[in-house]
Order: C-alpha cells, then sequence, then structure tokens
C-alpha cells in the first residue's frame, strides 16, 4: 500500500487527524494507496507556509523563479515513463497516451511559464504632454489551485505553473481520484531546490479542502478546472471576499462537419477528439453534426471506425480506450446509455460495459458509444456525459448547424471540418465557444486565451492572460 503524503511547508506529512481516504486503480478496481483526507487544520497549516514562503519568492529575480522551474520540468522529463506509468495506473487511461501527452505537456507547461516570465513586460501609457501612467504587476500573495481528475499532472501544471512564475506561493489541491502524480510531482519540486512554503500540495476531499480555500482571507485567488456546479459553489463562497476566479467548467462540444470537408481527416480526427481518454476531456467533441448528403456514409464508417477501437488494461501498449476513472463516473456514464435510450436514441455501437477476465475483472470499462436518433434538446444532448458516449446529428444547412451546435449552456470548443474559406471565417465569428478548431482537433499553442463563453467558465488561462490573471496592476501616474 502506498502512502501519498500532504506537502506542506517543503516536508511530507499525513493529514493532522490522521485520517486516510482509499486511493482505487479504476482497471482492476482495487485500492492500491491511500490519501490524507486532509481537513481545515491542514489547509490553514499550509496557507500559513505558503504566506510565510511569499515575501522571499515573490521578490526573487524572476530568470531565478524561471530558473527553478526549469529545473522541474528537467527532472520530470528525466523521470517520464515513471510518471505515465502513475498516471495511467491512477487515472485508468491508456499508457501509450499519459506517455505522448499528459506527460510531455506537464513539462511543457513548466518550461512554458518558467521562460514566458522572462519575456513579460507591462503598458505605459503617455497622457497628452502631461503625464506617464505605467502598470506595474505584482503577484497576488498565496493562491488557490484546484484542479480534476480527467488530466491530473497536465492540468495540475498548467494552472500552477504560471502562479509560480509570476511571484505567488500556492495551495495546490489535486482531484483526490487521482492523487499519485501530483504527490510524486512535489518530490521533484524539493529535489529541484524549490524553497519550502513556495508551492503546498493538499490531498483529500473537496468539499472539506475547497471551501476552507474558498473562504480563507488570506488566499487571494482561486484557479479551479472541473465541473460547472463545483465552479458555482466556489464562485458563491469566494464572491463576498472579492476574491479573483478563474473558472474552467464543462462542456457539451459540437463537431460540424461539412460535405466539402476532407472527408478522411475528418473521420479519423471525429473518431479520435471524441474518445480520447475515454472521452474524459473537456474538449472532445460529444455532439457531431453530419451533412445529410453525407451523413449515411459518414455514419457507418464512423461507426465501423469507432467499433474496431480496443478498449482493454491502461497497461496494454495496443489499448485505445481505457478505464472509466473512478465506479461513481462509470455508473454516471453508464445511467446516460440508459437514457438516452429511453429518450428514444439508437444505439449504433457500444452501448455496454466490458467485462473482461484477469487482473482487469473488477475494472470500470465502457465500449465507446454511437448514438443517433436524438433531437439536440434532449438531456442526452444537452447535458455533459464526460465519458466514451456520442451521437450522431445531420443538418441541412450551415445556419441549423450553427444553431443546434449554440444551442447548449455550453461554450468551451467547436470544431467545424470545411474546405470553403469564407465559412471557417464566419462560423468562427459565429460560434459561441472559447475555442473553434476548423479542421483540426487539440492543436494548442500555450499562448493563447484558454476557456470558455457561458456556463464553461470565466476568465482565460494560457499566455499572458494566465500571468495577468496571477497578478494585480497598479497604475503609477507620474505627472510630467
Ligand atoms: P469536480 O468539479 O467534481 O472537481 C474538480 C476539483 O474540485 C476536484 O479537485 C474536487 O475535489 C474539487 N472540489 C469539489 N468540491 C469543491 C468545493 N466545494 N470547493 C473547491 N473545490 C472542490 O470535477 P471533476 O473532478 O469531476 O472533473 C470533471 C469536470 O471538469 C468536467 O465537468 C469537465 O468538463 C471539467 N473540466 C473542465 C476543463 C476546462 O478546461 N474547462 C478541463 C478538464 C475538465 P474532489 O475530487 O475531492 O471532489
Amino acid at each position: 500500500m502506498i502512502n501519498i503524503l500532504n506537502y506542506i511547508n517543503g516536508e511530507f506529512q499525513p493529514a493532522l487527524g490522521g485520517s486516510w481516504l482509499p486511493n482505487h486503480e479504476p482497471a482492476t478496481g482495487a485500492v492500491y494507496s491511500q490519501l490524507p483526507d486532509s481537513q481545515a487544520a491542514d489547509v490553514e497549516a499550509a496557507i500559513a507556509a505558503a504566506e510565510q514562503a511569499f515575501p522571499e519568492w515573490s521578490t526573487l529575480p524572476a530568470a531565478e523563479r524561471g530558473a527553478i522551474m526549469e529545473r522541474v520540468a528537467n527532472l520530470l522529463e528525466s523521470r517520464l515513463e515513471e510518471f505515465a506509468r502513475a498516471e495511467s495506473r491512477d487515472q485508468g487511461k491508456p499508457v501509450a497516451l499519459a506517455r505522448r501527452m499528459d506527460i510531455p505537456r506537464a513539462v511543457d507547461n513548466f518550461r512554458f511559464f518558467a521562460t514566458a516570465v522572462k519575456h513579460w513586460s507591462s503598458e505605459a501609457h503617455v497622457t497628452d504632454q502631461s503625464a506617464i501612467n505605467y502598470t506595474l504587476r505584482q503577484p497576488l500573495g498565496v493562491v488557490g489551485c484546484i484542479s480534476p481528475w480527467n488530466l491530473p499532472l497536465y492540468l495540475f501544471t498548467w494552472k500552477i505553473a504560471p502562479a509560480l512564475a509570476a511571484g505567488n506561493t500556492l495551495v495546490a489541491k489535486p482531484s483526490e481520484i487521482t492523487p499519485m502524480t501530483a504527490f510524486l510531482f512535489s518530490e521533484l519540486c524539493r529535489e529541484a531546490g524549490m524553497p519550502p512554503g513556495v508551492l503546498n500540495i493538499v490531498h483529500g476531499l473537496g468539499a472539506s479542502i475547497g471551501n476552507t480555500l474558498n473562504v480563507h482571507p488570506t488566499v487571494k485567488a482561486i484557479s479551479f478546472t472541473g465541473g460547472t456546479l463545483t465552479g458555482a459553489t466556489i464562485a458563491r463562497q469566494a464572491a463576498p471576499l472579492f476574491k479573483k476566479l478563474s473558472l474552467e467548467l464543462g462542456g457539451k462540444n459540437p463537431t460540424l462537419i461539412f460535405a466539402d470537408a476532407d472527408y478522411e481527416l475528418a473521420l479519423s480526427t471525429a473518431v479520435r477528439s471524441a474518445f480520447t481518454n475515454q472521452g474524459e476531456i473537456c474538449l472532445c467533441g460529444s455532439r457531431i453534426f453530419v451533412e445529410r448528403s453525407i451523413y449515411e456514409r459518414f455514419r457507418d464508417d464512423f461507426v465501423a471506425r469507432v467499433a474496431a477501437l480496443k478498449v482493454g488494461d491502461p497497461e496494454d501498449e495496443s489499448s485505445d480506450l481505457g478505464a472509466i476513472a473512478s465506479e461513481q463516473h462509470f455508473n454516471k456514464v453508464m445511467g446516460y446509455i440508459q437514457l438516452a435510450q429511453e429518450e428514444g436514441g439508437r444505439i449504433l455501437t457500444g452501448g455496454t460495459a466490458v467485462k473482461s477476465e484477469g487482473r482487469c475483472a473488477g475494472g470500470w470499462f465502457i465500449r465507446p458509444t454511437v448514438i443517433e436518433g436524438l433531437a439536440n434538446s434532449c438531456r442526452t444532448n444537452q447535458e455533459e456525459i464526460f465519458g466514451p458516449v456520442v451521437t450522431l446529428q445531420p443538418f441541412d444547412t450551415e445556419e441549423e448547424a450553427l444553431a443546434m451546435a449554440n444551442d447548449t449552456q455550453y461554450g468551451l470548443a467547436a470544431g467545424v471540418w470545411t474546405s470553403n474559406l469564407s465559412r471557417t471565417h464566419r462560423l468562427g465569428a459565429q460560434l459561441k465557444f472559447g475555442i473553434v478548431w476548423v479542421n483540426c482537433w487539440l492543436l494548442r499553442d500555450l499562448r493563447t486565451p484558454f476557456g470558455g463563453h457561458k456556463a464553461s467558465g470565466v476568465g482565460r488561462e494560457g499566455g499572458w492572460e494566465a500571468l495577468r490573471f496571477f497578478t494585480e496592476p497598479t497604475n503609477v501616474c507620474v505627472k510630467i
């Protein structure tokens, strides 16, 4: 049994109250480690450590902060295989995906912000001949970073890297469902010489830790990625203290496929964008709209490709999909497959759990599922399932496709497949989503603003947006 420990003030420790939570391996359903069931006192200790570390860290030259962060990135890169295996075991994703995507991206997150902060500048405004204004951007102090279970280290580092680079000290909370790589990561920070108290990682339940962080007056900002309902709770709790909030929330992303698209590329990418990471990526395209003239051909080809995907042991290099991250989430996804049928949907492939023999007999696996025959207004097409379940819907005109795509409370990401250049610009401006991918998916440039419209979030991460979020501007006006 591995004991995951909190990392507070540079020390590894169990929860002060001595309680533990079980941590399951999704592929087997078995408990393989335990994590501290931290409570308010643990969060208080972490906040105090962060507060104490702030004056020194925030006044360290950006290049020195960056150098420590680069050392962390180098250490992570040198242990990529170990981290990829740990992520796969803890989350259920295929190890090949963790090796190809999650861990390299976590390395990139740290390298990117370690360097970005050295290139950052702030604005100056000359007011006629009478004054010069310049903007000072100073770190906020202690900030809270809360991350979800789908891309554990990838999203954890996406938040903490800009916060650290900008000179803040932090209390970070990984999801209780996937705490392992954040724990391993804290060892790297210590080894890289990050001063004690700069990054504190507290493990446990959202309700216990989050609620303390959200209402603590010393914590100046909360950067959160997770579900829309949790985001609303955090906003309600933090608003009276006027904390800065960055909320990256849920999605119900449309993929629009026009008859003039590069058919093969659209088809293979639609499969990838629907089922990568078992569909547990906030950017996965779960509502696929296809122009009617190619609908039947596309549907049959899509279903054939999806049926050929291999669901299996995440340790198996040939698995396309691994296990669902938790039993609770497995039950939620299976519940939506049931609902889709009650709403009149036809299951074209999948729709059932995978039962295997041997090591994975107790694991939580679901076949990639494709459903047609549902109206866009039904719950299956409106609520976030966040699993390997997609629907197909035909459309006749660009206007109709646009209206159906936008008809959701969410607005995280949309995909458009077309060779019509004018259409790409028209839809780019009219789709109410934080990202519009044209003829691609998951092509990320870390400098671009990342976030959602509508119920998909408030604020933006990425590039200068993240550094702006983690600093407070002061305008200094000097009369000439
Ligand atoms: P949750 O909202 O359940 O949890 C996210 C994190 O918040 C977890 O660490 C959780 O802890 C914690 N938490 C729970 N309650 C509180 C609280 N009251 N205060 C503070 N923190 C709290 O989301 P999931 O982990 O289930 O992640 C899936 C969701 O994340 C999906 O909706 C998905 O769309 C969204 N997501 C959005 C992304 C984006 O960029 N927009 C990217 C990736 C995912 P605990 O685990 O202990 O409950």
